[in-house]
């Protein structure tokens, strides 16, 4: 059980695990690859004080030095849902990790939903094929591929047996040449109660699953209750989000979006969970 999890390991993320540390609390830093962050795309930050001209990946670099200096731990990986219980519970791929206080640093969220994912969510829709992949066995699964990492999860239920099919808007690299694969940019699940069939560009594809693997989970969809304003999650001073012991920083809070902002919230965050805990 950590004192606090916090969720993605941009500035916002690691300035908060840092002010924990400060405080001597425990701390798991949980995100996805650090060349998936945006600041690591960017060619030059000018804007950020004191350290003008670096890369964003070199500022993300240094940032991610302090933080395991400071002695936060780490885990490359995608929180995909987390439950209230004694703190928090949260799954990261099949693993499972519990911290008494949570702050959310995920960054922004672009990805719509597609018609029929949050209607047939758990009745054949899935975000992890890790958890879920054992149920479908046999059985016809569509694989959206959003994420990096998707081929492997495909290759993988193909592996234990279920009968995969792959959809993407792009050809993807590393995918076990015997899946078929299609092309496809308009999606819709399709379904009365449960899965049916997915819709690729107006092509049916039935399936009893879906897998749907995204790089990001929307904050709403990762904490129940969660209240947004203007699609970012609503926050007062403290960094506190609508639900006890949840506090979240950085771009997924709102405008501006920048480096010095995230940094800024992150610290007050990691202050404010400090104070919960204690
Ligand atoms: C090309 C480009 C240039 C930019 N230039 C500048 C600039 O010059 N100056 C400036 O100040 N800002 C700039 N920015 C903006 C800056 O990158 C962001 O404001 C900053 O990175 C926000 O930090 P953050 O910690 O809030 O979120 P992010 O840096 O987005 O970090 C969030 C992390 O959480 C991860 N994550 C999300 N969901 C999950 C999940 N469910 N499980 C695990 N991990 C998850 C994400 O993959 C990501 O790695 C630029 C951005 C881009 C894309």
């Amino acid at each position: 059980m950590y004192d606090c999890i916090i969720i993605g390991g941009g500035p916002a993320g690691l300035s908060a695990a840092i002010q924990l540390r400060r405080r001597n609390r425990s701390v798991l830093v949980v995100s996805n690859p650090a060349a998936q962050n945006p600041l690591s795309k960017a060619e030059k930050i000018d804007n950020y004080l004191g350290l003008p001209g670096l890369t964003g990946a070199e500022l993300l670099e240094r940032f991610q030095q302090h933080a395991e200096d400071a002695g936060v731990e780490f885990k490359t990986g995608r929180v995909i849902s987390t439950m209230a219980f004694d703190g928090w519970m949260l799954n990261v791929g099949a693993e499972v990790y519990q911290a008494k206080a949570l702050i959310l640093a995920a960054g922004v969220t672009r990805a719509a939903k597609y018609p029929g994912e949050q209607e047939l969510l758990g009745h054949g829709v899935s975000y992890c094929a890790t958890c879920d992949g054992m149920l479908y066995r046999k059985k016809p699964v569509v694989v959206v591929g959003r994420s990096a990492d998707a081929p492997q999860e495909a290759n993988y239920l193909a592996e234990i047996g279920c009968q995969v099919t792959y959809v993407s808007p792009q050809q993807p690299k590393g995918l076990n040449p015997e899946i078929p694969y299609v092309k496809a940019n308009r999606l819709a699940v399709e379904g009365e109660g449960s899965v049916e069939a997915l819709t690729a560009d107006g092509a049916k594809l039935p399936c009893q699953g879906v897998f749907i693997l995204r790089d990001s989970v929307a904050p709403t969809d990762l904490i129940p209750g969660l209240e947004t304003e203007g699609g970012y999650i609503k926050v007062n001073r403290h960094m506190e989000t609508s639900v006890s012991g949840v506090f979240a920083a950085g771009d997924c809070t709102g405008k501006p979006l920048q480096v010095s902002k995230a940094v800024g919230e992150g610290l007050v965050a990691g202050d404010s969970a400090d104070k919960f805990l204690d």
